[in-house]
């Protein structure tokens, strides 16, 4: 064993976070928790997890788990496609796998949604595989170890991260070594201020040295800031509110929310809502009263979102849904179990709280 791998192996013996997953190593829990925590940080994956294994705990039970019900666990984490492509791997793995994740990362590859990064993380911490793991806290930790100066998205850098890991991972380790890495990534070379002076790697690492941690790694210009103001609108209807679900080819496929759209320039929300409404509902409705302003960012997106409450002024009974999948007059209770994209369930949480809001259930 290297006196790098060593070291690593050590200080993650004793300064591992008592994540729920590493209790167990059990593939369906490693896959689960690498699947979530791709966008998002470990700490704030933690009770998503333990809510969606305590609903669907093991692989039989998430190929037979109603839509709605992944769709509303993953609900907070954004980039619902991981929500559909667990879902179908399940089903792929119960039909032709015998409920088991493979462990050879070649074959955990021709699955749906499993990547190569998720792959070896499933292959080397699940099954102790020796297959090195190159996520963005290993690219971090490596390249400025190692002060690595291309671009931190191109190959070749990719290439060399890779490259370290398979000299230093000691056979039979991997579960530890890889886990070793990312976990001192994401506690102690963080990416704005890493803590050097407690780092068990300082008397090796050439960023610490040079004192150029802040330059690494290097990163490409972020893509633009793109700015959205959207219009939703509630309609009621004998004590019942409009939702529609999205289509699944779109983005937040299969997710439901209240009719409404992108304000146009010139256009003030008060008169996209009515005009969204009627595009994508045929309905005709008035009135528009505004609820609350809510925002949120996904991707370079940041899209301001006006809700308003409106009137019913045409048949509630002619729908014509041009936008959506499927649409219903939902009580208040059933919108508050339905999963929403992140804006609408702003909006769907700001309304529960209000003790005096007409129609909460
Ligand atoms: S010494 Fe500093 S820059 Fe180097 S690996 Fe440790 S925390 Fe990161």
């Amino acid at each position: 064993m290297t006196p790098f791998a060593h070291t690593l192996i050590h200080w993650f013996a004793e300064n591992a976070r008592p994540l729920p997953w590493r209790t167990t190593n059990d593939p369906y829990h490693v896959w689960l928790a690498e699947i979530m925590a791709q966008q998002t940080q470990m700490d704030r994956v933690v009770p998503y997890f333990t809510r969606f294994v305590a609903q669907i705990p093991h692989i039989p039970a998430l190929a037979a788990a109603p839509e709605a019900l992944v769709l509303k666990l993953w609900e907070g984490l954004g980039y619902y496609r991981r929500a559909h492509h667990l879902m179908a791997c399940a089903r792929v793995l119960c039909q032709d796998l015998d409920a088991q994740l493979p462990s050879h990362p070649r074959l955990l590859c021709r699955l749906p949604g499993i990547g190569p990064y998720v792959a070896a993380a499933i292959a080397s911490i699940a099954y102790n595989q020796d297959v090195p793991v190159v996520d963005a806290n290993v690219l971090r930790v490596v390249t400025r170890l190692r002060a690595i100066r291309t671009p931190v998205t191109a190959t070749d850098t990719r290439q060399a991260v890779a490259a370290f890991c398979r000299e230093h991972l000691p056979s039979g380790q991997a579960r530890f070594f890889n886990q070793g890495l990312m976990e001192l990534g994401a506690l102690i070379c963080t990416p704005r201020q890493p803590r050097c002076e407690g780092c068990p790697m300082a008397p090796q690492c050439r960023a610490a040295q040079d004192g150029t941690t802040q330059e690494l790694p290097v990163r490409l210009p972020r893509p633009q800031v793109i700015r959205i103001t959207m219009a939703t609108g509630l309609i009621w209807h004998q004590g019942r509110v409009l939702v529609q679900q999205r289509r699944r080819d779109d983005v937040w496929g299969g997710l439901w929310e209240f009719p409404g759209g992108v304000v146009e320039a010139g256009e003030r929300p008060e008169a996209a809502v009515c005009r969204e409404i009627a595009e994508e509902t045929g309905l005709t409705v008035q009135a528009p009263r505004l609820l609350g302003v809510f925002r949120h960012s996904y991707m370079q997106y940041r899209v301001t979102l006006h809700a308003f409450e409106v009137r019913l002024a045409s048949d509630p009974n002619h729908l014509t849904l041009t936008e959506a999948e499927t649409a219903r007059w939902a009580t208040w209770d059933e919108v508050r179990a339905l999963p929403f994209p992140a804006g609408h369930r702003k909006l769907v949480e700001a309304l529960s709280r209000e003790q005096d809001h007409p129609h909460r259930g």
